[in-house]
């Protein structure tokens, strides 16, 4: 049996028969039983209770003072950088090991995104690189550090929290605070990982979470921005509600904002998946002891495990090829796809995009490793 069959069968053995998606949600009676109660309400849009209840539920579930439920996890990507203060022409740090939204919502402040490398430990934003980085190429003025090659400003740095897998958010922090630079968490993958004790998404200024169909909560499509800031919570508030001031009858709108609340009904479906939530993060664990058991053993790679101190979602599975072994990446890609397993490569990494490959960069050896050796395997909750 060739190398990739035999991954393939272990798999399969995992995931069972039949065609299998990477991820799909568990939508069951108490997902019903919310929306039609939103149905019946009458109250499917821009006001409603169920918006209150899944804000409250989300601020009890991370430890955040503030929760504000947008209409994706890009919209509020995007609102957490205006928020921070990333204007037209700005450079902004981000992960190119990362999916296209992170970059494009730098791309909507009318700012550039400055890539670094991640590292193997979390897959995520390295703080070592990064610093190295920050000394080689910027220097330090009134208005926030300076790249001195381009002569834009950076104004802000998002790690993200890869497959849910949490980013070594200390080391980060450390390094930014020294360069007074606010630390915006793409938290999307990541509802329900903690580090220490503390849930992803409330470590740096602000941070992001998104409910899209694929994430291991999902509202249909939605997001929400996460913050301890009593002033950046009501601007987010305001700005994603147009920019409307409160009147008992007249339109006045004091700023350009935005129409990117979430509706009430996308909320209900909120409210019911984030019950599961408790049970969707035991699977997922469950699902990864398997996984675990069944490659052990495997010599072409092994499967990434939570980094330590942390409690991981597993939101997506995830085997690393051993070097040497990168050219079995796409023959199991095919094979499985051949076969109705749906798995999938890491995301081109954003440097290599059309739209960024002119973008300012660090030396991304880490993120080019890993798009040639990852591969994430089948990772729904009700696989286990
Ligand atoms: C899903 C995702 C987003 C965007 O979320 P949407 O709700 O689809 O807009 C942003 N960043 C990362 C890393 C994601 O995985």
């Amino acid at each position: 049996m060739s190398a990739s069959t035999e991954f393939l069968v272990a798999v399969r053995d995992v995931v069972g028969s039949g065609p299998v998606s990477l991820h799909e949600p568990v939508i069951g009676d108490i997902e019903r039983k919310f929306v039609d109660q939103c149905l019946a309400s009458g109250y499917v849009s821009s006001v409603g209770s169920f918006v209150v209840d899944f804000e409250r539920a989300l601020t009890e579930l991370t430890g955040a003072q503030h929760a504000i439920a947008v209409s994706s996890g890009t919209a509020a990507l995007h609102l957490a950088l205006l928020l921070v203060g990333v204007q037209p022409g700005d450079e902004v740090l981000v992960p190119s090991a990362t999916f296209v939204a992170t970059a494009n919502a730098v791309s909507y402040c009318g700012a550039i995104p400055h890539f670094v490398d991640v590292e193997w430990g979390t897959l995520g934003m390295d703080s070592v690189a990064l610093e190295d980085w920050l000394t080689q190429i910027a220097v330090m003025s009134d208005v926030g550090p300076i790249n001195r090659r381009t002569g834009n400003r950076i104004s802000a740095c998002v790690p993200m929290h890869t497959f849910g897998h949490p980013v070594n958010a200390d080391g980060l922090f450390r390094s930014l605070e020294r360069w007074n630079l606010p630390m915006v968490e793409d938290a999307a993958e990541a509802l329900g990982s903690l580090r220490g004790l503390k849930h992803c998404g409330t470590f740096g200024r602000v941070g992001t979470l998104s409910f899209n169909g694929n994430k291991i909560v999902t509202t249909g499509g939605g997001g929400a921005l996460l913050t301890d800031d009593d002033d950046l919570a009501s601007r987010a508030r305001h700005l994603s509600t147009t920019a409307k001031i409160t009147h008992p009858w007249e339109f006045i709108h004091d700023a350009i904002g935005f129409n990117y609340r979430m509706p009430n009904l996308n909320a209900a479906l909120g409210c019911a998946q984030l019950a599961r939530l408790e049970d969707m993060l035991a699977s997922k664990r469950h699902l990864t002891a398997v996984y675990q058991e069944r490659l052990v053993d495997f010599k072409v790679g092994r499967l990434f495990v939570e980094p330590s101190d942390c409690r991981s979602n597993y939101w997506l599975q995830t085997f690393i090829l051993a070097e040497g072994h990168e050219g079995l990446r796409d023959e199991i890609l095919g094979e499985a796809r051949d076969n109705g397993l749906h798995l999938r490569p890491l995301w081109r990494p954003l440097h290599l995009l059309d739209p960024y490959v002119s973008a300012p960069a660090a030396p991304l050896p880490v993120t080019e490793e890993l798009a040639r050796r990852v591969i994430n395997l089948p990772s729904s909750a009700f696989i286990s």
